[in-house]
């Protein structure tokens, strides 16, 4: 048996190979069959589930939704994932959603050996490993095919995930283990779970024909059907929920509107054009990226908490999310070197020591390095032990929130200062300062701390302004790191002759200027933290550039993507609201604008419940006494 784990580390699947067949040994079954597992998948889960005249029927610009018990080497994703492109609907932003559950996941080198054996699933296969989560328990969502497979795949117990999990099934593939290794994957409790996760006229087909199943599936209102099996199996089972109604599916080609061309609104924008949405998106400004998402540089970062709880969960699940996310932009605005979160004070000392005996992350996602380890990674000396995180990096923010706007299903609208937002009951209209109109079905609320000042609902929302002003350090002069340093403040790598470095963090304190006590506090900051980069001699801050931007916080810091709710908990139709990132924006806002994106097009969600209860919009005003 292998060494227990520690949250959020997952336990990985132990595997036997037998003639080159992969089997759990803690279950003593195979993963596929030992005839030819993709024929099996082929003839089980696809053909008696009739996917491919399912998709190749789908009306345009819906999506499809296959849920299964049990992703083991993901060879059933990657055979469904296949004849989605074989057969698919012809409209390209159609999307196939596939929601997966594991409980012992298979460990990166596993994956690829497994999936060595099917040369003709290799470039999905390759896709797949390449976009392969750590193995940290929770809710990971991986977006594929350019956005056409979007798989969520679960990493845990059965149970929990169908509870957490919100999506609804267009078909089952149930695939646990034979039911006498593994009765839990099959008690009444995850049955039920199928039924309350399936739409009226769902399928399902399984592997087995045990009559205990069978009945069990009948009971939640499946009609079943034992059929020949697979091979040397004689028979299986395929069922059907009752159809008692048709899937009103809404299209969703009416446009939204979102308020704000950050990296909030901007990620949001591009999420919504790829699923065929048609976005207007609108800012005051003349560019994308003129607020707080403006600066020239900004690193990828999460603190994460010493505990394993809901809040870290989500940071750590949005931060291994955007990393896969901009992997796209490498090259263009991501530069993914790799950052150091130095242990810089004994505060800081203390508290990563106790994270470390807590908590376990695999080394893909960060590592512990002393000072000499840590000094190799970031490339410049440093005096203090840290957290290396090697798929974290910094971007080139206002670069990014112009490229994502960059889509033709965005409508960018710039220079168009908001005066009034104001809903018929069926739309949106929104007014500028000038008088000029736009109407959109739905409405996002993307404006950083100038949200709360738009929203249409009553009560005050809990956003705050928090200055924060970055110093841009000329590269000739310094010593820089070629990877993002963290600590009490950040530092880049040189880009195109400057490194920024900051940023300030001035609560109460609405100067839009640059000032030279700021730049003070960045160099006397960094000299502290890093005493190789300017030796004995500081520049003068007189002589440095710099920007001033506000970011937006939420009360508890945490940040908002959700229908916007006015003070009485009451959902305004058709608004939302999406911000709060303070300083975080770069990690938050690509899972951000996903979940969201899966809320409005009414398709299964990124997040887990637990997960959604943090970033609600009604915790954002004040508790009535
Ligand atoms: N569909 C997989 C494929 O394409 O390779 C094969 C699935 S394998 C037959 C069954 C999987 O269910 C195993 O990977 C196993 O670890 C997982 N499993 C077993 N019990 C589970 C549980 N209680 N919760 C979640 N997953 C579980």
């Amino acid at each position: 048996m292998t060494n227990p784990v520690l949250p959020p580390a997952m336990e990985p699947a132990d595997l036997v190979w037998r003639d080159g067949v992969p089997e759990s040994a803690r279950f003593g079954d195979v993963y596929f069959s030992r005839d030819n597992g993709l024929e099996e998948t082929r003839y089980v889960f696809i053909g008696r589930n009739r996917l491919r005249e399912r998709f190749a029927e789908l009306a345009d610009n819906r999506h499809f939704v296959v849920a299964e018990t049990g992703f083991g080497t993901g060879l059933n994703f990657l055979a469904a994932w296949a004849e989605w492109l074989d057969c698919r609907p012809k409209d390209d932003s159609a999307i196939l959603h596939f929601v997966s559950v594991e409980r012992f996941p298979l460990t990166r080198s596993d994956l690829e050996k497994a999936l060595s054996f099917w040369p003709e699933l290799a470039p999905q296969a390759a896709e797949l490993i390449a976009h392969y989560p750590p193995l940290i328990q929770g809710t990971h969502r991986l977006v594929l095919a350019g956005g056409r497979i979007r798989l969520t795949l679960y990493f845990g117990d059965v149970l929990d995930a169908w509870r957490d999990l919100s999506f609804q099934a267009d078909a089952w593939f149930l695939d646990g283990f034979a039911p006498s290794l593994n009765p839990e994957m099959w008690l009444e409790d995850a049955i039920g779970q199928i039924r309350n996760h399936s739409k009226p006229g769902t399928t399902l087909a399984t592997f087995t024909s045990v009559g205990r199943v069978r009945r069990a599936l009948i009971d939640a209102g499946f009609s079943m059907q034992k059929v020949p099996g697979f091979g040397r199996k004689r028979e299986m089972l395929t069922g059907q929920l009752e159809v008692f109604g048709a899937d009103s599916g809404a299209s969703n080609r009416l446009p939204v509107a979102i308020i704000g061309a950050g990296i909030a609104g901007t990620t949001l924008a591009r999420n919504l054009a790829e699923r065929g949405v048609p976005v207007v998106l609108i800012d005051r400004a003349d560019q994308p990226g003129a607020g707080a998402s403006g600066n020239a540089q900004g690193a990828l970062y999460v603190k994460l908490g010493v505990e394993y709880n809901a809040q870290t969960e989500l940071a750590a699940t949005a931060l291994s999310f955007s990393q896969r996310y901009y992997r796209r932009w490498a090259g263009q605005f991501w530069h993914p070197t790799g950052l150091l979160q130095l242990a810089s004070n004994e505060q800081e000392q203390h508290r990563q020591q106790k994270f470390l005996e807590r908590c376990q992350y695999p080394p893909e996602l960060l590592e512990p390095v002393d000072e000499e380890l840590g000094s190799k990674r970031a490339g410049l000396k440093v005096t203090a032990s840290g957290l290396w995180f090697p798929g974290s990096g910094w971007l080139e923010p206002a670069k990014a929130c112009a490229a994502l706007a960059d889509h033709p299903g965005i409508q960018q609208v710039f220079g168009f200062n908001v005066r009034t937002v104001r809903s018929d009951g069926k739309g949106w209209t929104i007014e500028s300062q000038e008088g000029q109109r736009l109407s959109a079905a739905r409405l996002v609320i993307a404006g950083g701390h100038e949200s709360a000042s738009l929203n249409p609902a009553n009560g005050k929302l809990r956003l705050k302004p928090i200055r924060g002003q970055v110093t841009c350090l000329p590269a000739e002069k310094y010593n820089l790191p070629e990877a993002v340093i963290c600590g009490t403040k950040y530092l880049n790598p040189a880009m195109s002759g400057i490194a920024v470095t900051g940023a300030t963090f001035d609560l109460r304190d609405n100067n839009p200027d640059v000032t030279l006590e700021s730049h003070q506090e960045n160099i006397d900051q960094l000299a502290e933290l890093l005493p190789a980069v300017m030796g004995d001699h500081g520049p003068d801050a007189s002589e440095l550039a710099g920007r001033v931007s506000f970011r937006c916080a939420s009360h508890d810091y945490q940040p908002v993507a959700d229908e916007l709710k006015d003070e009485n908990g009451q959902e305004v139709p058709g608004a939302y609201l999406l911000t709060g990132y303070g300083s975080k924006g770069l990690t938050w806002a690509p899972l951000m604008a996903e979940y969201l994106a899966d809320r409005i097009t009414g398709q299964p969600l990124s997040l887990p419940e637990p997960l959604i209860r943090r970033v609600e919009s009604s915790r954002l005003y004040p508790k009535p006494d």
